[in-house]
């Protein structure tokens, strides 16, 4: 006896790679057609989805400053994630916090060019590097 669910989906199947390139073709149009929709429709996906990086980021740095005179971890929203060797050196001139994150979660985190630094010694290491300039 033939399994009715396996002709079933034989038939979806069939059906399927029969109607492939006008489904493709329709559904691109639908995407071009209602690209604010949609962008609306993902901004919560999108939301969790950077927040998740950022928590990956802040789980394998720590969630304090690490400039050990200050150590600040009242408040996760004041903690940067800090380029020892500055963005240019990295090559992430240019780049949002997103993209750099993937970067970073791409290459296992290294210890040796990133760290969590307060927006304070963020901003005094900042100050530091404009003066020897
Ligand atoms: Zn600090």
């Amino acid at each position: 006896m033939i399994d009715k669910e396996q002709v079933a989906r034989e038939r979806a199947k069939e059906h399927y790679w029969k109607n492939r390139e006008e489904n493709l073709k329709r559904s691109r149009l639908y995407r071009l057609n209602n690209k604010e929709e949609l962008s609306i429709r993902r901004k919560p996906a999108q939301a969790a989805y950077r927040k998740n990086l950022r928590t990956r980021i802040l789980d394998a740095y720590g969630r304090k400053c690490s400039n050990p005179e200050c150590g600040y971890d009242k408040d996760e929203r004041a903690l940067d994630l800090d380029h020892i060797y500055g963005k240019k050196a990295e090559g992430h001139e240019g780049l949002g916090a997103q993209r750099i994150y993937q970067i970073i979660i791409r290459e296992n985190f290294p210890k040796d060019r990133y760290r969590i630094l307060c927006r304070n010694c963020n901003w005094l290491k900042f100050q530091d590097v404009l003066a020897q300039k």
